[in-house]
């Protein structure tokens, strides 16, 4: 597909940062080029408008940049997964995961997804695969079926497996 050429093209690489060593795959250039933005969402829509999905999960904060365009354009919901604290009201459910150092958790809403609702993870990049990991349990908790995860960027080994926790994982290019 030409159109992946023209996506990696636009993905700018930052040395060294958040720190040393780093090579930081950027996604903000991607949003600023129209074209390729418009093929990284075509490209899921195409995937997904007929696999009977209602729900799109984006993981806080560059799956928000992603979801929500996907979600309207297939006709489902979008769902926020939240870092900790930050839904409003409401009871809330978390699943916890492992950094290189510490842990996180993602957070969502419970009643967002009623059991049974056939739904796509996306998120910008998956390194280890610890924070989607999370989302799948996060939402089979709720009874939701994850049908696949889907990323931007997924690192070569990452990509070669295709499989998170036993769900299909689809990745549209590799690092630069
Ligand atoms: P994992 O849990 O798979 O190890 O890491 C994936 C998470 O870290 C994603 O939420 C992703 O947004 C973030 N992340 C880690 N490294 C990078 C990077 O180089 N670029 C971007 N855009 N996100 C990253």
């Amino acid at each position: 597909d030409p159109r992946l050429q023209a996506i990696s093209d636009a993905i700018r690489v930052v040395p060294h940062f958040p720190k040393q060593g780093i090579m930081f795959q950027d996604i903000t250039t991607l949003l600023l080029d129209h074209k390729a933005f418009q093929h990284t969402i075509d490209i899921f829509v195409d995937r997904y408008r007929d696999m009977d999905i209602s729900v799109i999960a984006g993981v806080e904060a560059r799956g928000f940049m992603f979801g929500p365009s996907i979600a309207l354009a297939i006709g489902a919901k979008f769902v926020p997964l939240r870092k900790p604290k930050k839904l409003p009201g409401g009871e809330v459910i978390a699943e916890a995961y492992e950094l290189e150092y510490g842990t996180d958790c993602l957070e969502m809403h419970v009643g967002a997804i009623p059991p049974g609702e056939r739904v796509i993870v996306i998120d910008d990049l998956v390194a280890t695969g610890g924070t989607l990991s999370a989302a799948i349990r996060l939402l089979e908790r709720v009874g939701a079926e994850v049908v696949e995860c889907a990323c931007v960027i997924g690192l070569r080994e990452v990509k070669g497996q295709r499989r998170l926790n036993g769900k299909p994982l689809y990745i549209l290019v590799e690092p630069r």
